[in-house]
């Protein structure tokens, strides 16, 4: 942008203001998108730690699975002489292998907010209720006690117990984290409960099968409760799945749930319980074979669920980070428009228009300094409105200019007339008009000084003009002017008055100094003046001296008559001599007096 001199001040103002506003939108810019940035980050990590809870709670669910499943062989081993079980220690690798999964999974998920604590009550648990069984194993079978046994068994559906509490801690942070999959969390649980209660259902018949007798009343009490258990899980489920008799992968999966488990399994159940009481029952192991892979499709459901609850969090945690990449993207495009628009504004609207406010500014202060609008600039991209405004400008500007050219003109004219009207147009010296006026000005300057006016005439000029003709007389004056002008120390203190009459004029102290400059004068002008074509030539002139009172007004008029009444005598008196004129000697001998007593 052009500055012109000093005289920017309303464009800075309008200038301060266009970046303070920039500056302002820029930051609330920065700071919404801050904001939202910040928003988004937070959603991004809230997903991701959705996701490590979740994957901590299908861990727990498989690892009460494993614990669960861990009963089955447990239950047969319990029921077969014998103390070696191969089964059963496959199946505690397994329970072992899922709990230390779920382990380094809870440690690693820090918003689980699951300490060790947690895992110690299960593990001790767990470790109680195997060594027990190993000590029964080593027993042959009549000397297992059906108490002892009962109780282990127990023990073992303790540490699911104690799991279950896990995971429904970690089922209520899940729901409260991410409503959006609450239902699919809660079904899995749901439907990891059916799979335990249908699991200890089983172990409840382990005892009398191995010692092949009825159901106790306690145990037939026990078998009631399951089965109402049983139900209500059933039911909740049921209620629970969308369309549940329809044809959605949940429905088709809770399908198979009613047609195995409740069908297939539930009627052998039933059917042992019969041959039980006719003790036909079969061995643990036979119905351990037959009855626990009717459990499966409950399996089945709880991974279904967990899987549905994992793909709709992916969805969540895509939805995050597509919201996180527009936030930045949109931010990033916003800010590019924003800068591209100032610039724009800056160059095609701010620029152009503070540069001609400059020029508006400087042409009313006459600063036509500037270089003109290039043609380039002219025709350049501005809004079509703005292209009216700036051409209106630029000829304002044009009218300015031209006005203030034709002012100077004419302003140098007048001072040019105004020095011609004053000065004598053959020697350049002032005229009497000019002269007048001066003496005047150094009258009142004097400070009360004495002026001399010395006046003088050529002598017998005539006689030149007569004798070399007109144009040698006039080169003469003009060379007795040069002389003057040389000779005198303020040039401006002299004047043409007549033919070949002129004056000087100087503030003196006394009558003197007046008669010296007379004389002075004199002996420069006797100094012969060389003329072309005509050789050197030597004039005489006369002069009259004339003497202002102190502290008087100057009478110009006056003045002058004295020094030509002076003149004259000089002439009379037979020319090249100066004369003074009557002079107050009364008044000047009283100054001289006054002055000798101040110096004594
Ligand atoms: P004096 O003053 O000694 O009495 O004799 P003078 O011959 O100078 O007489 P006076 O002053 O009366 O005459 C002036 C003469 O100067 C008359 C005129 O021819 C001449 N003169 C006046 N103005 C000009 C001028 O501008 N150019 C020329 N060349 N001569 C001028
Ligand atoms: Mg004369
Ligand atoms: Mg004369």
């Amino acid at each position: 942008m052009q500055h012109h001199g000093g005289n920017g001040a309303a464009p800075q103002v309008l200038n301060q203001l266009v970046n303070a506003v920039v500056a302002a939108v820029l930051l609330v810019a920065a700071v919404f998108a801050a904001l939202v940035f910040t928003w988004s980050v937070q959603r991004v990590r809230a997903v991701h730690e959705i996701e490590d809870q979740l994957q901590v709670y299908r861990l727990a669910l498989s690892a009460v699975e494993q614990v669960s499943a861990e009963r089955g062989p447990m239950n047969a081993a319990l029921g077969r002489p014998g103390q070696f079980a191969p089964t059963l220690d496959a199946a505690r690798r397994k329970t072992d292998i899922s709990l230390e999964a779920l382990r380094r999974a809870a440690s690693a998920c820090s918003s689980c907010q699951l300490g060790p604590y947690e895992f110690a009550a299960i593990e001790s648990e767990l470790q109680q209720a195997r060594t027990q069984v190993q000590a029964m194993l080593t027993q042959t079978l009549a000397q297992r006690d059906p108490g002892q046994m009962a109780l282990t068994i127990e023990r073992m559906i303790g540490v699911v117990d104690l799991e279950f509490r896990l995971i429904d801690q970690l089922g209520q942070n899940l729901q409260r984290l991410a409503p959006e999959i609450a239902a699919p969390v809660t079904r899995a649980r749901l439907a990891a409960r059916l799979r335990e209660n249908a699991g200890r259902l089983g172990s409840r018949l382990t005892v009398a099968l191995a010692t092949q007798r009825e159901l106790s009343a306690p145990e037939r009490q026990g078998v009631a409760e399951l089965l109402g258990r049983i139900r209500q899980l059933c039911e909740l489920l049921q209620a629970s799945i969308p369309a549940a008799q329809g044809q959605g992968e949940e429905a088709r999966a809770f399908g198979r749930v009613a047609d195995i488990y409740f069908g297939q399994g539930m009627t052998y159940f039933d059917a042992t319980l019969e041959r039980m009481a006719q003790r036909r029952g079969p061995t643990p192991a036979e119905f351990a074979e037959a009855y626990v892979p009717t459990m499966a499709p409950i399996v089945a459901l709880r991974d279904l669920e967990t899987r549905l609850a994992q793909s709709h969090l992916s969805g969540l945690h895509d939805r995050a980070w597509w919201v996180l990449v527009g936030v930045v993207v949109a931010t990033l495009s916003l800010t590019m428009l924003l800068a591209v628009g100032l610039v724009m504004l800056n160059r095609r609207l701010l620029s152009p228009l503070l540069d001609t406010v400059h020029r508006l500014i400087g042409l009313t202060q006459e600063d036509t300094t500037f270089t003109p609008l290039a043609p380039a600039q002219r025709r350049g991209g501005y809004a079509r409105e703005l292209r009216t405004i700036f051409a209106a400008l630029r000829h304002l500007e044009d009218l300015l200019q031209r006005s203030i050219h034709v002012r100077r003109e004419r302003d140098a004219l007048i001072a040019r007339l105004h020095v011609l009207a004053g000065t004598d147009h053959l020697t350049g010296l002032p005229n009497r008009r000019t002269f007048e006026q001066r003496l005047q000005q150094a009258g009142a300057e004097s400070g009360g000084q004495m002026l001399a006016l010395i006046m003088f005439d050529i002598d017998h000029f005539k006689q030149i003009n007569d004798q070399h003709g007109h144009e040698v007389g006039d080169q003469l004056l003009r060379q007795l002017a040069d002389r003057l002008r040389s000779t005198l120390h303020r040039p401006d203190q002299t004047a043409r008055i007549g033919g070949e009459e002129f004056v000087v004029f100087r503030a003196v102290a006394r009558p003197a100094e007046a008669m010296a400059l007379a004389e002075q004068l004199r002996s420069a002008l006797g100094r012969p003046f060389s003329i072309p074509d005509h050789g050197t030539m030597a004039v005489t002139a006369s002069f009259g001296v004339a003497l202002t009172r102190q502290n008087a007004k100057v009478h110009t008029h006056e003045l002058l008559r004295r020094a030509d009444q002076a003149l004259y005598r000089a002439k009379r008196a037979g020319r090249n001599r100066c004369e003074m004129a009557d002079f107050d000697v009364s008044a000047y001998t009283s100054r001289l007096e006054g002055e000798t007593a101040r110096l004594q």
